[in-house]
């Protein structure tokens, strides 16, 4: 990574060292490709061009590729395809084999280990697509899946049976049947352009998808699931911005699961598209050795506030095959949450969320704040562990008179 460093905002002399050096701000730098014109660096399609795809290349890289990711790399192509910009190639420590960017994108031949409980469609989508590429679980809102292709490649991707097309899954969309299912469907007010990566198609072909769906009067509400301002920054042109500002309410949700990966190019993208309107959500995939960590996770949630970013959900990672090496347990995400909650400011935790094994939608999950409850009182904890009672009367009209006492309940 280069030293191209540029604190601004954010460091606090009262947090501790290893906080600020995680919210520091920094540039990918060029790394190996410094030969490289900027006009050609900062375009978007010379970076997909240029991904890193192949064993060949990954080692030509990262010498210090190790026989666990070798066997790994050698086999992706037939499961999930490894793909890197060499912007975001730029964010691995080539000398940590743990490094939190590496585990996300370097595929491991763990990932052929797969238990009887995991399953290539965790959530359920295919049994809830009524036309292909189109997922319809909720009642007043759709998924709409435009492509299978990504800048780079998640190792433990949701949809990794489709994206990318290595396993063969053959995904095609079909556009005016998946727009026409919402038009018939007048239930339907919210829209959700996923993938694959949405902002891989060009501004026309994503234009073409926003004004006709702008078109049909029912639908109240677009969001875009995109995970390009972390992988793939050049592609956030103005040009975008200008296009994408033309269909309000427009929102964005971002993915981003470490603070190294917001850069000052991050940064400065994610500002664009706050400048065009458009409001910015994260979500991040609690990852074992990646951001299973109070500090980490703290800093990525404050860092993003910093990008004007509000952390929406943290998501217990799926039950997706091969995915085992980079799952941390729930009890390590209450952790989490609970080192968030009052700790920092509200605006920055986000929802902790179980997407239900086989598709029964995302479930919150919290630390245990309510510790009794009972027809004349709620017994609650705050963040400090201090006990405290909220009266209320039992059919929910106002309390008139004092509860009765009860005994303090036993605390754990
Ligand atoms: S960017 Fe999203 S869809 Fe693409 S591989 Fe990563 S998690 Fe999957």
């Amino acid at each position: 990574m280069s030293n191209d460093t540029s604190e601004g905002i954010g460091t606090n002399r009262e947090e501790p060292a290893s906080l600020n050096l995680l919210k520091r701000f920094n540039s990918a730098g060029r790394g190996f490709w410094s030969h490289v014109s900027d006009a050609d660096w900062n375009d978007w399609h010379w970076q997909l061009r240029n991904r890193i795809t192949t064993l060949e290349q990954l080692e030509r890289f990262m010498p210090t590729l190790s026989p666990e990711e070798h066997a790994g790399t050698l086999l992706a192509n037939s499961k999930l395809a490894l793909a890197i910009t060499p912007y975001f190639f730029n964010l691995i420590d080539p000398a940590d084999e743990n490094c939190p960017i590496r585990r996300q994108v370097i595929p491991r031949i763990e990932e052929t280990n797969t238990a009887p409980w995991e399953m290539s469609d965790p959530c359920g989508e295919d049994a809830h697509s009524p036309v292909p590429g189109l997922v319809h679980r909720y009642p007043d809102r759709v998924l709409f899946l435009v492509t299978d292709r990504c800048a780079a490649y998640c190792r433990y991707c949701t949809r990794s049976r489709l994206v990318s097309n290595a396993s063969g899954y053959d995904f095609h969309p079909e556009f005016d049947r998946q727009i026409d299912y919402i038009r018939r469907n007048p239930a339907i007010r919210d829209v959700l352009l996923s993938g694959g990566d949405p902002l891989l198609l060009s501004d026309d072909k994503l234009e073409y998808l926003l004004s006709r769906l702008r078109a049909i009067p029912h639908v109240e509400f677009l969001r875009i699931g995109s995970r390009i301002p972390i992988f793939l920054p050049q592609r956030i042109t103005p040009a975008l911005c200008a296009m994408l500002k033309k269909y309000h309410p427009l929102f964005m949700s971002v993915h981003s699961n470490h603070p190294r990966e917001l850069t000052t190019e991050v940064r400065d993208a994610l500002g664009r598209l706050a400048d065009a309107g458009i409001p910015l959500g994260n979500q991040s995939v609690l990852l074992r050795h990646v951001n299973d960590d109070v500090t980490v996770m703290r800093a990525l949630v404050q860092k993003l506030l910093m990008c004007r970013v509000k952390p929406y959900y943290l998501y217990q990672c799926d039950l997706i095959a091969g995915s085992a090496h980079l799952r941390a347990s729930v009890r390590k995400g209450l952790e989490v949450m609970e080192g968030l909650r009052g700790h920092t400011t509200g605006y920055a935790v986000p929802q902790y969320v179980i997407d239900a094994p086989g598709g029964g939608g995302k479930v919150p999950v919290n630390p245990d704040y309510v510790l009794s409850r009972n027809a004349d009182r709620v017994v609650i904890r705050n963040f400090e562990g201090k006990i405290f009672e909220y009266p209320e009367a039992a059919d929910g009209t106002p309390l008139v008179k004092a509860p009765v006492e009860i005994e303090e309940p036993e605390l754990v």
